[in-house]
């Protein structure tokens, strides 16, 4: 059986044994965004995720959720003493409920919000056109971070100053093209 290990950052990775890969935290990150980790995920018939304290596991709560998402075998939550907690669409259920909900409490954030109006040519695959104007609305353009295809995953704000000076600057020229030029 074919068995995926993802492990926290900090912790140290154990030895594969036959028939397992073990990820590093940045390892899986850098899968998921290439798409390589679907492949593996569906392959896999057992996955977890190895943390420091599964007593503490509403941390990795996005991570297991994650997993269980998009897993076909079976999910666990595991630590270092070797307690393991199954993940089940019930005991997500329960982490979920118990998450606080007071402001700034619970940590269900995020703050590379992108990809929302992603540009591009072809009006069944993006929302803009790559000048930034929408593919259905003429007179409608969007310059800010849903412009690119899926949030980037480095801090985004220098290049949404970049492409929104660039097309905004165009979009001027256009609009009032003897002025500026
Ligand atoms: C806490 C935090 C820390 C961050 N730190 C960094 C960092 O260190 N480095 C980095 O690169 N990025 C950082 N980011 C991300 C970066 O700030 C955002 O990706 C970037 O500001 C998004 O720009 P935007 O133009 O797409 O959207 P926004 O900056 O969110 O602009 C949207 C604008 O639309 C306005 N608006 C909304 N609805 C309406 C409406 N109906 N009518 C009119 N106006 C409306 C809003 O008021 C807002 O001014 C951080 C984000 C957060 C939340």
């Amino acid at each position: 059986m074919t068995r995926l290990t993802v492990v926290r950052s900090g912790m140290p990775a154990p030895n594969p044994a036959p028939g397992e890969t073990v990820l590093t935290y940045d390892q899986f990150r850098a899968e998921l965004r290439t798409g390589g980790l679907m492949k593996r995920l569906f392959r896999a018939g057992e996955s977890r995720l190895l943390v420091h304290r599964v007593s503490s596991a509403g941390r990795p709560l996005a991570t297991a959720l994650a997993l269980h998402a998009v897993s076909r075998g079976s999910v666990a939550i595991e630590d270092a003493d070797g307690r393991r907690r199954e993940i089940s669409l019930g005991v997500l259920g329960r982490w979920i409920a118990e998450l606080a909900l007071e402001p700034l409490q619970a940590s269900v954030v995020s703050a590379h919000v992108m990809g929302g109006c992603p540009l591009g040519p072809d009006p069944k695959r993006a929302v803009t056109d790559p000048s930034g104007r929408h593919h259905h609305l003429e007179n409608l353009y969007v310059f800010d971070g849903s412009l690119f295809p899926t949030s980037v995953g480095a801090n985004p704000q220098l290049s949404i100053y970049g492409i929104t000076a660039k097309l905004a600057t165009e979009l001027a020229a256009r609009l009032t093209p003897r002025r500026l030029g």
